[in-house]
């Protein structure tokens, strides 16, 4: 079929990845951005099959299915907190194929239609060996941030002595190596691109510490998408260029709103130095899980942390004119939205006003919680982000914390030493009342102590957060 029909489809299709995204930056828009986005795959797919390059159709149409199997299957089966590493996972795939496909340009460049003169065009030499690097270093990077999101690899920063002179040696020969590659066209120098691109993405991230991998996740997120624009022009696809684009430039917005959000600067990002700073200090602020008996553990002034139980948080709650709910990974862990929907439409129908905080990076990827209140039916207008509620926490009543621990850790403000520092958290102190409701006084993914624990204010509710939850609303009716 004509290009000019092709083309066609593939603006479609862009549109429809547009709009798309537009829907998916809102909660209450999220779905139909989905099903928009599912609408330009299918546009895009059938303008496959239009193209004259296709021969092959048992094959396509088998590796279409092939795929769309596989991910309906991880789509069903994958844990809302398990969602991170997958993507991490994805994006690898995503860094691997530009790998795949521009060595495969260079072996075959005719079947590419790159070739000028006897040789392979100045223009696609330079592409595929961009594309080759950056998908090289998405490739590595995303399968760290997937071994330290899914516990292979500890999530505790990894420092490789001399790593920044290492990186600037390695970035400094990956660009030495794409100009030797365009100007002879060798094949030692795209496999030098290769393996030093490889190298330096595993060194990037390595040095990252957990409660940095967030900023990372997108970082990868938008390599992935250069990636995938480099393997758009190597193939002379306007739309793989186009949706590249989009993933790399939303991926990069992205980061930089975490950025802003968790008080990082960008370039350290970027240049993989990010976090290994005050991940060197670590030490101070720092500690291993901590699985002590309750009674026993006190900070370092001997303030012990004060148990609650169910019945008493139950009054204090229904006795409250406002209460603020803080949920984190641990709400998602415990799949305990159902039941906090409960509380909430017990203390609605008495006349409390319940909100909740929504910390950028709280749970483990963003949005995390968004999705998961969604899911549970709470009001999309009682979800209120960090910056339009951090004020109200000093005229609310009873600040419960469910399943969070670092987005609510002051150590960010006040511990210059700490890993968390200068991350903005919710100011859950200025509350009157504070509860945790937590299994015990372990510290969060950042593996740092949280001091609030012990602030006189503070009852904790020991327990996996759904049976705790569960056991509040029992007691309502006790009450
Ligand atoms: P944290 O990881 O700081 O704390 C979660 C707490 O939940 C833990 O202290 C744990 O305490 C508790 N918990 C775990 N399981 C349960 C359960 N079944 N019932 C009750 N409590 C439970 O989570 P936050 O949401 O506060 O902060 C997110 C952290 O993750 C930040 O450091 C952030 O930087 C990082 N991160 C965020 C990502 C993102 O994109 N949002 C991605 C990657 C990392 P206990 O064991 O005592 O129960």
């Amino acid at each position: 079929m004509c290009a000019n029909f092709i083309n066609f489809l593939y603006l479609i299709a862009s549109i429809c990845f547009i709009v798309a995204l537009k829907g998916l930056s809102d909660a209450k828009t999220a779905r139909n951005g989905n099903v928009v986005g599912i609408i330009g795959m299918a546009v895009a797919l059938i303008a496959v099959f239009c193209d004259a390059r296709v021969s092959n159709y048992v094959f396509t149409v088998l590796a279409i299915l092939a795929g769309g199997t596989i991910g309906i299957f991880i789509a069903k089966k994958i844990e809302m907190t398990a969602l991170p590493q997958l993507i991490a996972g994805f994006h690898s795939f995503v860094g691997l194929a530009a790998v795949f496909v521009a060595v495969s340009a260079y072996m075959a460049p005719e079947v590419f239609g790159i070739v000028c003169d006897g040789a392979i065009k100045m223009s696609s030499l330079i592409e595929m060996s961009i594309g080759a690097a950056i998908g090289a270093i998405t490739f590595t990077g995303s399968l760290v941030a997937f071994g330290k999101l899914q516990g292979i690899l500890g999530s505790k920063p990894i420092m490789i002595p001399e790593r920044h002179l290492i990186n600037s040696v390695l970035g400094i020969s990956i660009i030495l190596l794409i100009v030797i590659f365009c100007a002879t066209a060798s094949m030692t120098s795209l496999f030098g691109i290769i393996l030093a691109s490889f190298a330096l993405g595993l060194l990037l991230v390595i040095p990252i510490g957990g409660a940095d991998m967030p900023v990372i996740i997108s970082m990868l997120n938008s390599y992935s998408g250069w990636a995938a624009s480099g393997i758009g022009f190597t193939l002379g696809n306007t739309l793989l260029i186009i949706t590249g684009a989009l993933v790399g430039s939303s991926g990069a917005i992205l980061s930089y709103v975490m950025c802003k959000a968790m008080n990082r600067s960008i370039f350290n990002v970027i240049l993989g130095g990010f976090g290994s700073q005050k991940s060197d200090k670590t030490a101070e602020g720092t500690t291993e899980k901590s699985d002590k008996p309750v009674a026993e553990k006190s900070d370092t002034s001997g303030k012990l942390a004060k148990e609650g139980n169910a019945l008493d948080v139950a009054k204090l709650l229904k006795g409250s004119k406002s209460v603020i709910i803080v949920p984190g990974y641990g709400m998602a862990v415990a799949h305990a939205q159902h039941a906090i929907k409960e509380i909430v439409d017990f203390l609605k129908k008495n006349n409390v006003r319940v909100r909740f905080a929504i910390h950028p990076v709280a749970g483990r990827m963003p949005g995390h919680m968004n999705v998961l209140l969604a899911e549970a039916n709470i009001d999309y207008d009682d979800i209120v982000e960090l910056e339009e509620i951090n004020d109200d926490f000093k005229n609310t009543d009873l600040a419960l914390v469910i399943g969070a621990n670092d987005v609510t850790n002051p150590a960010a403000k006040t511990n210059t030493s700490s890993p968390i520092y200068g991350m903005p958290i919710l100011d859950v102190e200025s509350a009157k009342n504070i509860v945790f409701i937590k299994r015990s006084l372990s510290s969060g993914y950042s593996g740092v102590d949280n001091e609030l624990f012990y602030n006189p204010k503070t009852v904790m509710l020991y327990g996996d957060a759904k049976k705790v939850a569960e056991s509040l609303v029992k007691e309502f009716d006790n009450i």
